[in-house]
């Protein structure tokens, strides 16, 4: 007999038809990783607004960053539903911030070199990112334009075999030390959708400045403020075709969102998991304080949600894995488990009382990190958007 998600026995082996038993094999040994290397760290690394460069290379030589890329790259894929295992278990790490930024630099960077990159390229970026050898990022947001794309003001001039970068990009996730950044910059002002391309920006070249940004939650991931004055790339840097940087953008975000929700929806399980203890070892007036009524009402309510978002992740992520189109299906799922993941953080602080305030629990943590949901890779009023249109609204 095993058990469920929430605890419960059941008779089956408790997986969802998704996943395979190798899934399984491989979440578990995710998991071990997690819980042995980084859950002890989480609030020592969040003290610190910061976490190893080591961390990157661990994973990659555990292979975790290889999943959805094929051999020939030094993947083990492609398997998408191999990569979305490790995501829902990093995301059980105890910090927004890490979790974040091993996903930016597999779910972004790499993503973009795996997709839009020649051979030559590959082997420049992709390989030594996938040992974890190299850290990726991947900037579009700008001081002046995040939900409106077509805002962007950074451009790239063509100048003989180089192209001539000026312009700065901010909330960069691994900004502040990636080696390689995958850059989106206008060649055309004037040619709207096909006036973007992308570009791999390489950390040391002259003009290229990475700072740091302080923030609310996601503390040690190292988000930082990109600076390019007159930055000169060979054309050999340039990823996939002049004017493609847009729809290369589009077509991403359905991995890059539906990544986000199964971190959301795994993040949340795991803070549900720490507030149901707690609720069942701390006692007051004789009796654990889950046991209140109207905390088992709101235990159910949270793990309802929690349930739901899940499901319509999955969906999604079937969708998305199957070649089928799933942008409202991948909207509905981010939205949604961003949400939620803020809901169960602050039901988890709210369940510790004074403890839930204090920076020695995960609670208070938790809400910090969980707040960015709603606004990173697009806001939730933007997700709206997008399925009102898909509605036919
Ligand atoms: C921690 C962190 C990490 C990030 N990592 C990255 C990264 O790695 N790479 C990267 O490129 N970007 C990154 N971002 C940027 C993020 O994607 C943007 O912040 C987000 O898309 C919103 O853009 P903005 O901040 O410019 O806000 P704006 O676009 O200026 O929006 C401000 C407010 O107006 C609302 N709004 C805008 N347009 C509409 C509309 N049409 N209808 C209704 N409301 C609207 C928004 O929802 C929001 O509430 C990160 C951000 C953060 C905070």
């Amino acid at each position: 007999m095993s058990r469920d998600r929430f605890g419960a026995a059941q008779p089956s082996d408790g997986r969802d038809a998704l996943f395979s038993e190798e899934h399984e094999a491989l979440r578990s040994s995710v998991r071990a990783f997690v819980e042995k290397e980084l859950v002890p760290h989480a609030q020592e690394w969040d003290k610190a607004e910061a976490f190893p460069r080591e961390v990157f290379e661990r994973v990659g030589e555990l292979g975790f960053f290889g999943m959805k890329f094929p051999e020939e790259v030094g993947g083990s894929g492609p398997d998408l539903i191999a990569d979305a295992v490790v995501t829902e278990e990093l995301a059980r790490c105890g910090s927004g911030g890490v979790a974040a930024a091993l996903g930016a630099h597999k779910d972004l960077a790499c993503l973009y070199v795996s997709n839009f990159g020649s051979a030559e390229q590959h082997k420049r970026w992709l390989t030594p990112a996938i040992e974890g050898k190299s850290i990726g990022a991947f900037a579009v947001t700008e001081p002046d334009a995040g939900s409106d794309i077509a805002g962007l003001k950074t451009r790239a001039v063509r100048d003989g075999d180089d192209w001539v970068i000026d312009g700065s990009k901010t909330f960069i996730t691994n900004g502040a030390w990636a080696d390689f950044v995958v850059v989106a910059a206008k060649t055309d002002p004037d040619a709207g959708h096909e006036g973007l391309t992308l570009f791999v920006v390489e950390r040391g070249t002259p003009g290229f400045e990475q700072k740091r940004i302080r923030m609310l939650g996601w503390r040690p991931s190292q988000t930082g403020e990109l600076t390019l004055s007159s930055v000169r790339v060979p054309d050999s840097h340039r990823l996939g075709e002049v004017g493609s940087g847009f729809y290369a953008i589009m077509q991403n975000f359905a991995w890059e969102r539906v990544s986000m929700a199964l971190g959301q929806s795994s993040g949340a399980q795991h803070i549900y998991e720490i507030a149901k203890q707690y609720a069942l070892e701390r006692t007051a007036f004789g009796r654990p304080i889950g046991k209140f009524q109207v905390w088992r009402h709101r235990f159910a309510d949270i793990a309802t949600r929690i349930e739901a978002g899940r499901a319509m992740t999955y969906d999604a992520l079937r969708k998305i894995a199957s070649g089928e189109d799933a942008l409202r299906e991948v909207a509905m799922a981010k939205l949604y488990t961003s949400e939620v993941a803020f809901k169960v953080a602050d039901e988890c602080v709210q369940i510790h009382g004074g403890y839930g305030y204090v920076t020695e629990f995960p609670a208070e943590r938790a809400l910090r990190d969980a707040r960015l949901g709603p606004i990173g890779g697009g806001t939730s009023e933007i997700m709206k958007e997008i399925i009102g249109k898909t509605l036919g609204l």
